[in-house]
């Protein structure tokens, strides 16, 4: 097997790790950026992005992510296709395999492997995925404008969708397969009070409906076993996301949901030398911009730990 040496790896390819990538090479870490499964993450599920700024007339996410990477590379960060298969956190230099082949000895780690929206499993929902089926309101909810839209989930993020998208749709119908919300009382009232929302409890989605235009309709079945058809353009899941966190079990504290546990504020996890940023450890906020500025703020910690480590 071949050694590598590295000052500063990182793991992930969302708008995090090609943040950090611009930071980290600026400031002459050489740092090698390995871009996973998914190169460009979640934002190249999406259509256009309109709420990253600078781009006052929209880009796609595909874009946005390849003028990122640009960015990168052209400050001397030597982005690569590869999978990180098992890291060890226990020794220093980090040991960090590739592809199950190649081993590198890490000085600094940034792990920003993001998080994957979960979806029902459906056949019909990956049929229309980027056609009306989408995990993100606060990205793709504009192109609904004025139209009637669902999102699936009870809890605080489906409540935060549907209220962000009763904002700008006609009507928005959230099918929610329990008779409750679990979302907290404040959620819960906001969307009770707000008048073009129709929450349709112990309904479930048995197929998204549409045709070569997109969604045009979700047929459902309630707990009594009888079926519906809803009219809606958009379907938004909310069902809650995965931390891509499998390989770092063990390595890192996570939380009881598998995040990354951060010191509150920063990257800084519970391993020296190592950060996380993005959506991988963030819950809550999940948009590129903080994704981004959480890459910045990583690559930082990770320039002033080189410098002061041995002090
Ligand atoms: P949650 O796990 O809290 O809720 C997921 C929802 O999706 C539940 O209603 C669940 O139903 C439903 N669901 C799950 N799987 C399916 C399925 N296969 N079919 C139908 N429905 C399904 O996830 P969230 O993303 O809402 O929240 C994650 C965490 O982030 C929570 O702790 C939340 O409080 C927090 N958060 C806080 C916010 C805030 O404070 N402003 C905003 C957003 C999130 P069931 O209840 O039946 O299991």
């Amino acid at each position: 097997m071949e050694t590598e040496s590295v000052k500063c790896l990182i793991i992930g390819s969302g708008p995090a790790g090609y943040t950090a990538a611009i930071y980290a090479a600026r400031a002459n870490l050489s740092p090698v950026l390995y871009e996973g499964l998914e190169p460009g993450g979640q934002l190249t599920t999406t259509t256009h992005i309109e709420n990253f700024p600078g781009h006052p007339d929209r880009i796609t996410g595909v874009q946005l992510m390849e003028d990122i990477k640009a960015q990168a590379v052209k400050y001397g960060a030597d982005v690569r296709y590869g999978i990180v298969t098992a890291v060890d956190f226990s020794k220093k230099p980090f040991d960090i395999t590739v592809d199950g082949r190649h081993t590198i000895e890490a000085e600094t780690v940034i792990v920003a492997t993001g998080a994957t929206a979960k979806y029902l499993g459906l056949e019909s929902e990956q049929l229309y995925k980027g056609m009306g089926v989408s995990a993100c309101a606060t990205c793709d909810g504009f192109l609904y404008k004025g139209k009637n839209v669902a999102v699936v989930g009870g809890g605080d993020t489906a409540c935060e969708e549907a209220s962000y998208l009763a904002g700008i749709c006609n009507k928005v119908y959230m099918i929610v397969r329990k008779d409750y919300l679990r979302a907290s009382k404040a959620m819960q009232h906001r969307v009770m009070t707000t008048p073009n929302i129709e929450i349709l409890f112990g309904h479930n989605t048995v197929q998204v409906l549409g045709d070569e235009n997109g969604v045009n309709g979700v047929l459902l079945r309630n707990s009594e076993g009888a079926e519906k058809v809803i009219d809606v353009d958009g379907f938004f899941l909310a069902i809650g996301h995965h931390p891509n966190t499998e390989l770092f079990k063990g390595q890192l504290e996570l939380d009881d949901a598998g995040y990354i546990v951060t010191k509150p504020g920063t990257p800084i996890t519970n391993i020296e030398g190592v950060f996380a940023a993005g959506d991988v450890q963030d819950p809550h906020y999940r948009q590129a911009i903080t994704a981004a500025g959480s890459g910045c703020m990583a690559a930082l910690e990770v320039e002033h730990y080189l410098m002061t480590k041995d002090e």
